[in-house]
């Protein structure tokens, strides 16, 4: 029986948020805008429109590449790649090709409890396409082109195919979204479209017992990519449907088809959407209206030093500096404003002698909207809290000193030596207490009494 080994690879869009598009001046904020209300010559794609590039994309590209652990390379340049697309006007998009901004990085993500590397092979910048919108007007289908989108500063981030399941594909994306976020260069929002992700997908078969370990490294002779998918929910449904799909073609004993598939969402299945048997030749050529790129080693040192700490730096600081268990700082450093609010509510409660756990549980358990609560509010609350669980001792000790007499035969088998009996004593404490007051206190305050 043949057994098959997933192998996926992530091709990750990003759009930047800068306020300008690529290589003209027009708003790059162009979602829920009117229709081509952000164009000008140059993002139409009109004849002898001259392209400028965007310094600050460029800034923020370098940094996501630092940040991705790549190489930033110090010779840079764009590139055109021809082909033909209706929300392409100028029959080729500005792209990088053979001298990418950075190369050869990597990001560790968690498959199930051990920590993976998974190597990026590029990530580089282009300019975004027009969109195209179907719609039927006066019972007619007809397709709209908005080029609003047109020109707005793209990252594209290309994974090797080193990741084997969906859970791996999603949580290498979600680490990418998370990095964007930390850098604060996108919102990298899937639902609006600023960070698309299409996985490739093909099933390796696994030779047992080979003692050539070059055969089970080679790859599978087919690929299918993934596309149209606007969440990570439905990337991980797409890929599981996928594998099992080339699962039964393999073992049916032909070979998937080279293609690019859609998800389906109505259905919970992938579609064909065009087979690729042949790499397209998109005629690369170095863009003639846009001079190559030297940076210094300084400059991109100098980013280095500038980057913000990144989530798993943050991670491993939080469980040192505050003793906390791996599940809340996860959820503590999922966002950087998270992080943020967490650490101000610490340094205000610290005054109030609160522990980071016991802000870290009210900021959790609670649900807190850190919009709503500032974090001196959110400590204030928490005073509050535990001062409504707190005793008062005078009252404590006649209750006490009430529940020792009721249960002398409990008293003399602790002295004799059961602890069990000292829980008991808690417990009938607690009961008469009729709230739940700090076990502690009441421990304490028994054996105080105990004394002899
Ligand atoms: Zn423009």
């Amino acid at each position: 029986m043949n057994q098959f080994m997933p192998v996926i690879g992530l091709e990750v869009h990003i759009e930047l948020a800068t306020k300008s598009k690529m290589f003209c001046a027009c708003s790059a904020d162009y979602f829920g805008a009117k229709p081509n209300t952000h164009v000008c010559p140059i993002c139409l794609g009109l004849p002898g429109a001259m392209p400028k590039a965007n310094k600050l994309a460029i800034e923020f590209a370098q940094r996501f590449a630092l940040a991705l652990n790549c190489q930033v390379q110090l010779g840079s340049k764009f590139d055109r790649k021809n082909y033909f697309y209706p929300d392409l006007a100028k029959g080729f998009q500005i792209s990088q090709y053979d001298l990418p901004f950075s190369q050869k990085g990597f990001l560790e993500i968690l498959s199930g409890e051990k920590v993976k590397k998974i190597n990026i092979t590029r990530a580089h910048l282009e300019e975004d396409t027009g969109k195209l919108n179907h719609a039927t007007i006066s019972g007619r289908r007809v397709t709209l082109i908005d080029f609003n989108r047109s020109g707005v500063p793209l990252m594209e981030v290309v994974s090797e195919p080193e990741m084997n399941n969906a859970q791996e594909a999603k949580a290498y994306a979600q680490k990418l979204q998370q990095i964007v976020r930390y850098l604060k260069i996108s919102d990298a929002d899937m639902e609006k479209g600023s960070m698309r992700i299409e996985p490739n997908v093909s099933l390796r078969k696994v030779f047992f017992g080979s003692k050539d370990p070059k055969v089970t490294k080679v790859l599978p002779p087919y690929k299918v990519e993934l596309k149209n998918i606007n969440s990570f929910k439905f990337a991980e449904k797409a890929i599981n449907f996928e594998i099992e799909r080339q699962r039964k073609i393999l073992e049916s004993g032909e070979t998937p088809v080279q293609e690019t598939r859609g998800w389906d969402e109505k259905n919970n299945r992938t579609v064909s959407q065009r087979s690729k048997e042949l790499a397209h030749d998109y005629r690369y050529f170095p863009e003639p209206d846009l001079t190559p790129f030297t940076f210094t080693q300084d400059y991109i040192n100098q980013l280095a030093r500038q980057l913000p700490e990144l989530p798993d730096a943050k991670i491993a600081r939080f469980q040192k500096e505050f003793q906390l268990s791996a599940y809340d700082v996860e959820i503590l450093t999922r966002s950087v404003d998270i992080a943020n609010y967490f650490e101000e509510a610490v340094k205000a409660g610290k005054r109030h002698q609160l522990t980071p756990k016991q802000i870290a549980n009210t900021l959790i358990n609670q649900k807190i909207d850190i919009d709503e609560v500032f974090p001196a509010k959110l400590v204030q609350n928490i005073i509050t809290q535990t001062q409504k669980t707190q005793l008062d001792p005078k009252e404590l000790e006649k209750i006490v000193k009430k529940v020792l007499l009721q249960n002398l035969k409990a008293v003399n088998d602790y002295k004799k030596g059961k602890e069990v009996a000292l829980g008991f004593l808690v417990g009938q404490v607690q009961r008469e207490l009729k709230e739940e007051g700090g076990p502690r206190q009441v421990k304490e305050m028994i054996l105080r009494k105990l004394k002899p």
